[in-house]
């Protein structure tokens, strides 16, 4: 068994962890039957949920790769999932440097998959708890330049991290890390836009022991307090594109995106 400090890095598949079911809910194959057994009590727009959020992913990198952005810090990696971030971001920006951290040891054990760079780049994971935040930069300064822009993605994470966990405070403290010029690129599940869905996919989840802390509008708004949100501001997963790219699909979506600008 590999360990971090204090914590078991074991894979435990007797109980399901995000990571597997929205592996799941993608259709891969790096999940377990406990993980399968929360996912297919889901109602069906949960995989669209899961599949509209990852394209969001791409696009939004994507975008900022376009703008010049080289350096990416992105918690809450997940199972790696081609494309992964630095691959999107890689066709356009060969140089740049991507840090992943997760908390799932099922993550860190798919690793490898996330570090095969570009030569001219670099790729590095931390296996890393958000809701200890200093630790992820004091790792990711090894890697990263923070006195120059950074990408931070925190993409269908901060659900995972209920009020009480300080959700926004941590937001805020990895945020004050970052130069002017970086930026912050956000999804997360709402309550309020398919109430009901959202309701049963927070119960489904809470039976498989896994708790989710869905939000309104005006709280996932609050985690871009004092950014300058780039348009088309915070709006659904699906509506997001950059003004160089082809809008997706129209269809509606329970996930609130943003990108938004450090000052
Ligand atoms: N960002 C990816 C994966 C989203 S799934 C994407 O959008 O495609 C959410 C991920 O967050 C899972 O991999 C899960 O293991 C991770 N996660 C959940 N709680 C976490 C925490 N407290 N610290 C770090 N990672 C966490």
């Amino acid at each position: 068994m590999v360990t971090d400090g204090s914590r078991p890095l074991e894979i435990d598949t007797g109980k399901a962890h995000p990571a597997r079911v929205y592996d799941w809910l993608l259709g891969g194959k790096d999940n377990y039957p406990v993980d399968e057994a929360v996912g297919e009590t889901l109602p069906p727009e949960a995989r669209d949920a899961a599949r509209q959020n990852r394209a969001f992913m791409n696009r939004a990198v994507a975008h900022l790769a376009a703008q010049g952005i080289d350096q990416f810090l992105d918690i809450g990696t997940g199972i790696p999932t081609e494309p992964n971030l630095h691959q999107i971001v890689q066709r356009t920006v060969p140089t740049a440097r991507v840090v992943y951290a997760d908390n799932d040891p099922i993550v860190l054990r798919h690793a490898e998959a996330l570090l095969v760079s570009r030569p001219e780049g670099a790729t590095d994971y931390i296996q890393a708890d958000v809701r200890d935040p200093d630790e992820i930069v004091r790792h990711a300064r090894g890697v990263l330049d923070f006195d120059r822009p950074i990408a931070l993605s925190l993409i269908a994470l901060m659900h995972f991290v209920p009020d009480d966990q300080d959700a926004h405070g941590i937001v805020r403290r990895l945020v004050a890390t970052l130069a002017p010029g970086s930026h912050l690129v956000l999804s997360h599940a709402a309550i309020d836009l398919m109430p009901e869905l959202a309701r049963q996919v927070i119960d489904q989840y809470a039976k498989g022991g896994i708790r989710l802390g869905f939000r309104t509008r005006a709280e996932v708004t609050r985690f871009f307090d004092g950014l300058e949100l780039v348009p088309p501001g915070l709006v659904t997963a699906t509506e997001w594109y950059g003004p160089e790219q082809q809008p997706p699909k129209a269809e509606a979506s329970g996930i609130y995106a943003a990108v938004a600008r450090v000052r």
